[in-house]
């Protein structure tokens, strides 16, 4: 198994290194062994079927599923007992479904991940934001809750960015959006991976965002079964038959906990 090695702007260094993972809720294993490498720059792709164990690796990464067993190392630090702030406070950054306040208006959104910053520092954020969002400037007072799915996600992941991530983790952008704002969305996705500040993990079932990816990680059954650049993995595997065989995870996921 290879990883970590993406597109032509991949430098091949490590940002984040996971290995032997496992984790569950109380009898039910949701990852198996799983190891994980993302080099520094690339966008790598998470791709699983429903219930793959997506959503429950990127939790851990961040800090908000305790592990059973396993390490990571992120930027050379082994982080696996840091605390989810003080993940964040090193520069990564998780993004969910979870993450918007549908009371509080665009600005407000932005802000509130920002707290602590200074105000220059704060105002400098919202400024590049809207750069880079326009939209979100135009919306920034009404209420995040009377915006599109779309722009929903679209706020999602400027919040993910306002405090600069070195590490982007993303939750299923594509969740819940027409095929239409799928393409806008990997579109924008890809910009701020061009833009080259910041090494993007993206978990999703929709093979759409493969477009962006460099590189790509398998999961299924809560195990890793392929890990490489995008390009060895459609030029070994047909992505349907890689992606669908992967909507049976094996049928023996239960063990007790702490095993
Ligand atoms: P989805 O695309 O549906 O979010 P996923 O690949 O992100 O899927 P997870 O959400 O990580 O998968 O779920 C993996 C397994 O863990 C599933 O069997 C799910 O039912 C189970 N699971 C997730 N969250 C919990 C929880 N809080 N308590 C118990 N089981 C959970």
């Amino acid at each position: 198994m290879s990883g970590g090695e993406g597109g032509a702007s991949v430098s091949g260094e490590l940002c984040l290194e996971a290995r032997g993972l496992s984790t569950g809720y109380g009898a039910l294993r949701v990852l198996w062994d799983v190891d994980l490498t993302v080099a520094r720059g690339s966008a790598t792709v998470l791709l699983g079927a429903n219930g793959a164990g997506k959503t429950t690796l990127l939790r851990a990464l961040i800090g908000l599923r305790p592990l059973w067993a396993g390490s990571i190392s992120y930027e050379g630090h082994a982080i696996e007992r840091w605390s989810p702030e003080r993940r964040i406070a090193a520069g990564v950054s998780y993004v969910s479904e979870m993450g918007i306040f549908g009371g509080l208006s665009v600005e407000d959104n932005l802000r509130v991940v920002a707290t602590g910053l200074s105000r220059s520092t704060m105002r400098g954020q919202l400024e590049r934001t809207y750069a880079q969002f326009p939209l979100l400037r135009e919306r920034r007072r009404e209420p995040a809750g009377a915006l599109s799915g779309g722009q929903r996600k679209l706020l999602g992941l400027a919040k993910g960015l306002m405090r600069s991530p070195q590490l982007l983790l993303m939750d299923e952008p594509s969740a819940g959006l027409s095929p239409l704002a799928v393409s806008e969305m990997v579109t924008t996705l890809a910009q701020v991976v061009a833009d080259g500040s910041v090494t993007l993990l993206l978990a999703e079932q929709n093979a759409q965002v493969l477009e962006l990816a460099t590189t790509v990680t398998i999961l299924g059954g809560g195990r890793v079964s392929f890990s490489g650049p995008v390009g060895e993995f459609r030029s070994t595997a047909d992505v349907a038959e890689q992606f669908f065989g992967l909507a049976h995870p094996p049928a023996s996921t239960i063990t007790p906990e702490g095993e």
